[in-house]
């Protein structure tokens, strides 16, 4: 198959090191999977949660603080039974191979922040879903599915703007320059006033990251400092592409929507699955009705399984949208060696395996394997080919090949959408 090259770059082959992080990997992502699912099982045959539910019926008085305090207790619980796989992997491991330069200091405030907020967040909407259970015996999971939808908007909302600056400092831009030519490819991609945020993550990691979030008045494009100090100008402006695609192309709002759909799902095999089990365990279990708090670590075992289930298809969904992301990056950059580079820090910086196999693709690539994306980088040029280039829509201005930087210089003039500032700056070769 004679394929045209749009790049020649090799793709390097895992070094010793990404190959023991990769299968060590594996492992760890079993045990966690595995002890996320027996810890709420063994919290509920014990009979551990049922009397949880009376000490905090005891201390609580009412309807609402029981609930808010179970649900402390337990999260409270889990996470210290959690704590020995998380600390082995997010500190001890991640130090071993050399991707954390992060203090046990920082590491345990950050961690006990990360409990704090998930407390808070659960006390201030795990009782609407109980109401529901028990107002509703039927038809609960059609609106529990509804209340966590619009959980799920109000949280990606607030997320960027109220819980991640808990963690980090997210700034401007420092290095001016690089920032104004994001910002011209940013205009050229459509986006006016686009916000651009440098975090401060070389405080923690060695790893390499940018990625989009939020949306409306909270949507942004995240840059981590470690990528502007590792990467080359051109290589983080494909970067920059990559995640405006994910912007442009409203990959926030089709996630959601995804997601909204897999919750109707996922909410009716839980109202399915979990009157079955109550029913055949309740005497272990120490409660009787589903609508008790006691019955939190049956729906988060059910719920924990069947979003383990659907972990194929999300991550089918999502390779999907960052390999379009990847087009459009390559479309308004058209610098495939540049991306193809890009490719290669991020596989050296992070430890990763290019091509895995097949049953880690399946189960845990939310993205495409970077030997692929490297593959893509390398073939995929139809502006040198005279082919129609599949975003350009998006785009402002109409330099469709880079033969043609007359043309762009005096583009405003034959393109009435124009800003009137925008001379298809990433026509011209640079630097
Ligand atoms: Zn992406």
């Amino acid at each position: 198959m004679a394929l045209f090259e749009c790049a020649q770059v090799a793709v390097p082959p895992a070094t010793e090191a990404a190959l023991r992080f990769y299968k060590s990997g594996n492992i760890l992502w079993i045990v966690k999977n595995a002890w996320s699912l027996l810890i709420p099982l063994l919290i509920l045959f014990t009979g551990f949660s049922g009397k949880m539910e009376r000490f905090s019926q005891r201390l609580g008085k009412n309807w609402f603080f029981t609930i808010v305090i179970y649900v402390i207790l337990f999260i409270g619980l889990y996470n210290l039974l959690f704590f020995p796989i998380d600390f082995y992997s997010d500190f001890i491991r991640t130090h071993a191979y050399g991707l954390s330069v992060q203090t046990f200091g920082r590491w345990l405030s950050n961690y006990s922040k990360q409990i704090l907020v998930t407390m808070v967040i659960s006390s201030l909407f795990v009782w609407i879903f109980y109401l529901l259970l028990k107002k509703s015996p039927r038809r609960w999971w059609i609106y529990c599915t509804l209340v966590s939808i619009g959980i799920g908007f109000i949280l990606t909302f607030v997320k960027p703007i109220w819980i991640d600056p808990l963690f980090h400092h997210f700034g401007p831009m420092k290095n001016k320059e690089l920032e104004h030519e994001i910002l011209s490819l940013a205009a050229r991609a459509g986006i006016e006033h686009g916000r651009v945020y440098e975090v401060d993550m070389s405080k923690d990691t060695k790893m390499l990251n940018a990625y989009v979030t939020g949306f409306g008045s909270s949507a942004r494009i995240v840059l981590w400092d470690t990528t502007i100090a590792r990467m080359k100008p051109d290589e983080i402006l494909f970067v920059m592409g990559h995640e405006m695609g994910h912007y442009v192309l409203h990959h926030v709002w089709w996630d959601m929507l995804y997601t909204s759909a897999l919750a109707f799902l996922l909410f009716y095999l839980l109202y399915r699955s979990s009157h079955f089990l109550l029913n055949r365990y309740q005497s272990r279990f120490g409660f009787k009705q589903l609508y008790e708090i006691a019955s939190l670590p049956l729906l988060l075992f059910l719920m924990s399984l069947f979003m383990l289930l659907a972990t194929p298809l999300n991550n089918y969904i999502s390779r999907y949208m960052e390999h379009e992301a990847d087009r459009f990056g390559l479309e308004i950059t058209q610098n495939n060696r540049a991306a193809a580079e890009a490719f290669i820090v991020l596989q050296q910086q992070n430890l990763a395996n290019p091509r895995p196999g097949r049953i880690y693709k399946f189960w845990r690539c939310t993205h495409p394997p970077l030997g692929e994306r490297i593959d893509f980088c390398n073939e995929y040029c139809p502006w040198r080919q005279e082919k129609p280039l599949e975003y350009e829509k998006h785009f402002r201005g109409s330099c469709k090949t880079q033969d043609q930087p007359i043309f762009g210089f005096f583009w405003p003039l034959f393109d009435s959408n124009s800003g009137g500032n925008i001379n298809c700056p990433y026509m011209t070769p640079r630097i």
